[in-house]
């Protein structure tokens, strides 16, 4: 097998979308109906094989400062994927994720790999962002979209293996 590689994932989105939810998913199969309080997030690995390649990768997760808009560079910095969720009942989150593709073109450049991740699917009743608008802006920012419940345990190692496999192809 070949050598090992790591790759850095920043999670980012408006509090409450389900950020914490979507790592803690993938990492422990565990859900919460609760928010999870920031102590339990921060920083998580998880490695995996594929293609025949061992992966490492180290994803971050925001301590509440999103909140703040208090997300600087630094959170950023180096990441080879970013995964950015908004709420499908939360018009809202989904402008926030345009703003925060912004930022993360301006520090990282195109060189980042992109996920838009329309997540509580499980919602679908409540829905207020339409797939249509979610996936036209998605392909107009060359990211990818991917739709998710965290709580049904719905689209997440999709959207884990996919962005590693299009990190994979970048390297
Ligand atoms: P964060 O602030 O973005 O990290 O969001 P959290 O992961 O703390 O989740 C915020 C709230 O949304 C919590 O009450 C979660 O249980 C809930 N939540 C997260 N993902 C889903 C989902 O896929 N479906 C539903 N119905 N609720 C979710
Ligand atoms: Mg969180």
């Amino acid at each position: 097998m070949n050598r090992g590689v790591t790759f850095k994932v920043v999670l980012l989105g408006e509090g409450s979308v389900g950020k914490t939810s979507i790592v803690l998913r993938y990492t422990e199969n565990s859900f919460n109906d609760k928010h999870i309080e920031t102590e339990q997030a921060s920083f998580r690995t998880k490695k995996l094989i594929l293609d025949g390649r061992r992966v490492e990768l180290s994803i971050w997760d925001t301590a509440g400062q999103e909140r703040y808009r208090a997300l600087g560079p630094l959170y950023f910095r180096e990441a080879n994927g970013a995964i950015l969720v908004f709420d499908i009942t939360d018009q809202d989150s989904f402008n926030q994720v345009k703003d925060w593709v912004k930022q993360l073109k301006r520090v990282l450049g195109d060189d980042v790999v992109l996920c838009i991740v329309a997540n509580k699917a499980d919602l679908e009743k409540d829905r207020h962002v339409s797939m249509q608008t979610a996936e036209e802006y998605a392909s107009a920012v060359n990211a990818k979209l991917y739709n998710t419940s965290a709580k049904l345990n719905k689209g997440i190692e999709e959207l884990f293996n996919n962005l590693t496999q299009r990190m994979l192809e970048k390297t």
